[in-house]
């Protein structure tokens, strides 16, 4: 599906920004979403609409889109893998669970961003607990026991690649969080 299409779709309707029930954050009107998705690729569209629009039909899009990716990673990066353990797919699956799952970064709060002192200067960084996805990380046993590989098998040859992957696809994250923050600063600045 294009953006253009997914656009259409949202701007039928608020959207939720909390990805829940409840919360604090205010609804974004249809064509407020559809200002700040207009700038998103196609990936990080799909993003917003599975997160706070409850489109979870986008789940396979984004499983898809994800792979390719990762299928490049691992040509660029002349990785060895295993015939017939389908390592790309167990590894797409794990790295998708982290971002679209609904455990929010205790540390960063799901920004992926946190104020840091860097050199005597405060700054904002990617957040170091999460790498910028805002979501709660599985553990390396958790990766390893999908991958089939032991934690030290892991930890040695799998987990850099694993976290290469998931800075790669955390970009889609960040790229929304980024438009996400600047139109609800507008959209406070015009309800005062
Ligand atoms: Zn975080």
């Amino acid at each position: 599906m294009c953006g253009r299409e997914m656009l259409t779709k949202l701007t039928a309707g608020a959207v939720k920004l909390d990805g829940g029930g409840g919360g604090g954050i205010p609804a974004l009107a249809g064509c407020e979403a559809a200002g700040m998705l207009a700038g998103l690729s196609d990936e990080a569209t799909a993003m917003a609409l599975y997160r706070y629009a409850g489109n979870q039909g986008l789940e396979h899009v984004l499983f898809y889109a994800a792979y390719r990716r990762i299928v490049d990673l691992a040509g660029r990066d002349k990785w060895s893998i295993p015939v017939g353990e389908e390592m790309l797919r167990k590894l797409t699956k794990c790295a998708l669970f982290e971002l679209l799952g609904t455990g929010i970064c205790p540390r960063c709060h799901g920004t992926g961003q946190v104020i840091a002192d860097v050199d005597g200067v405060r700054k904002c960084c990617t957040c170091p607990s999460c790498q910028g996805i805002g979501r709660r990380r599985l553990l390396d046993g958790q990766v390893a026991a999908v991958i089939h590989r032991s934690e030290r098998q892991y930890r040695e040859t799998w987990k850099p690649r694993y976290q290469l992957i998931t800075r790669d696809l955390g970009l889609w994250s960040s790229d929304l969080e980024c438009d996400l923050d600047k139109v609800l600063r507008v959209s406070m600045k015009n309800s005062c």
